[in-house]
C-alpha cells in the first residue's frame, strides 16, 4: 500500500467497507487487517467495517446470512482490532441482538426502509438508544418514504442518524443494477441539511466495473461518504459476489478519488450565474405564458364538446420541438421528457377546469 497525504476531503467524509455478507472470521479478518493498514497510511480514513449477518434475499434458499454466529465475528473483531463494525437491521429483533452484541453502527436495508410497519417496529427497540442508524433509500424512488423512515428513528432514538443513497429498483435501470435518479438523492440532502448522506456505488453498480465511477460521482455530488462492499476474494462471494471489490481494486478505488473544491467559483462563474438566473426567470415567465394559453384551449374543447387529449395534435407538438432540439445541439430524450413533463401538466390543467366547469 502507498502511503498517500493526499485524500484530504475539506469537508467531514465517512466511509465503510466490508463484504456484504460476513462468511466467516478468516474472511472479515483479512477486511479489518486492510482497513487497519490503510488507516495508518492515509489520511482518508475508513470508519467502520461493514458486514451483513441477515441478508434479505430475493428468493428462498439463497444464502441468508450466518446471524447470530457472525454477530460474534463481529465482536471478535471489534475486540482485537478496535474497529468500529457496522451491520444491518431489519426487525426489532436484528436490534435487540446487536445491542447486546455490542455492535458500532446500524444501517436499514432497503427493502426495510419500504415497509413502515417494520421501520416502526425497529424504531420502537431503539427508543433511547445512542447508537448511529444509517437508513438506505426505500427500494421505490419514493423520496417520502425515505424521509418518514429517518423521522421514526428520529422519534425514538437520541443517536445519530444518517442515510444512505443505494439507487432505485426499476423495472429497467441498465447498465446500474439499481438507477441513481441523483436528482433524488440531492433532494434528500437539499431538504434534510442535517442528515450526512452516503453513497453505496455498489449496490447502485451491480457491477465490480461501475463502483469507482459512480464512487466519484457522488463525491462529485457532495455526499458526505462512501459504503463500499469489499471482499477478499469477490468471486468466491456467497451473495452480491458480481459487485463486491477485492483489496486491490478498493485500494486503487480510494486512491484514485479527487476530492474538488465545491464551495467557491470564479469571477466569470458568477457573471455566468447572474445571466443563467435571468435565464431561468424568462423561462418560468414563459411556461407561465404557455399554461395561460393552455387554460384557454381547454375552454374551448369543453365548449365545443372536444376531448382533452388530442394525440395527433400532440404528436406534431413533440416533433417540432424534436426537430428544434436537433438544430440546437440538444439531446432529444431529454427534449422529449421536457415535454411530457409540459404535457402532464397541460393536462391536468385542462382536466381541472372541466371537473370545475361540470
Ligand atoms: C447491503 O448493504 O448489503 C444491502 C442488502 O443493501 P440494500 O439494502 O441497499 O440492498
Ligand atoms: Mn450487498
Amino acid at each position: 500500500m502507498q502511503a498517500s497525504k493526499q485524500q484530504t476531503p475539506a469537508r467531514q467524509f465517512t466511509t465503510f467497507a466490508g463484504p456484504c455478507s460476513a462468511e466467516s472470521l478468516s474472511q472479515l479478518k483479512a477486511v479489518a487487517r486492510f482497513i487497519k493498514k490503510w488507516n495508518e497510511e492515509h489520511n482518508l480514513q475508513i470508519q467502520a467495517l461493514r458486514a451483513g449477518v441477515w441478508k434479505p434475499r430475493t428468493h428462498p434458499g439463497e444464502f441468508d446470512g450466518y446471524g447470530t454466529q457472525a454477530l460474534e465475528w463481529l465482536q471478535q473483531i471489534k475486540t482485537e482490532s478496535g474497529l468500529a463494525v457496522a451491520t444491518e437491521v431489519a426487525t426489532a429483533h436484528h436490534v435487540e441482538c446487536c445491542l447486546k452484541a455490542g455492535i458500532d453502527i446500524l444501517w436499514v436495508g432497503a427493502r426495510t426502509t419500504s415497509n413502515p410497519f417494520l421501520m416502526q417496529e425497529i424504531a420502537s427497540a431503539l427508543q433511547g438508544c445512542s447508537l448511529p442508524v444509517w437508513i438506505k433509500n426505500p427500494i421505490s424512488p419514493d423520496l417520502g418514504l425515505w424521509r418518514g423512515a429517518v423521522e421514526r428513528v428520529a422519534a425514538t432514538s437520541k443517536g445519530f442518524i444518517g442515510a444512505i443513497h443505494r439507487g432505485f429498483g426499476l423495472y429497467n435501470s441498465a447498465p446500474y443494477r439499481n438507477a441513481p435518479l441523483w436528482e433524488i438523492a440531492v433532494e434528500m440532502k437539499r431538504s434534510c441539511p442535517h442528515i450526512p448522506l452516503l453513497c453505496d456505488p455498489s449496490h447502485i453498480g451491480g457491477k465490480r466495473d461501475l463502483v469507482a465511477e459512480i464512487a466519484q460521482t457522488g463525491v462529485d455530488l457532495e455526499m458526505d461518504g462512501l459504503m463500499i462492499e469489499v471482499h477478499p476474494e469477490p468471486e468466491k462471494a456467497l451473495s452480491d459476489a458480481r459487485q463486491q471489490l477485492d483489496l486491490k481494486a478498493f485500494e486503487q478505488l480510494l486512491s484514485g478519488l479527487r476530492f474538488r473544491d465545491t464551495q467557491s467559483s470564479t469571477a466569470r462563474m458568477t457573471q455566468i450565474r447572474c445571466i443563467l438566473d435571468e435565464i431561468d426567470d424568462e423561462l418560468v415567465q414563459l411556461i407561465a405564458r404557455r399554461m395561460r394559453l393552455v387554460e384557454e384551449i381547454g375552454k374551448l374543447k369543453k365548449a365545443s364538446n372536444l376531448s382533452v387529449l388530442q394525440m395527433d395534435r400532440w404528436n406534431t407538438v413533440v416533433e417540432r420541438a424534436l426537430d428544434q432540439a436537433r438544430t440546437q445541439g440538444l439531446d432529444e430524450n431529454f427534449v422529449r421528457s421536457l415535454f411530457n413533463c409540459i404535457h402532464s401538466e397541460a393536462l391536468r390543467l385542462q382536466q381541472d377546469s372541466k371537473k370545475e366547469e361540470n
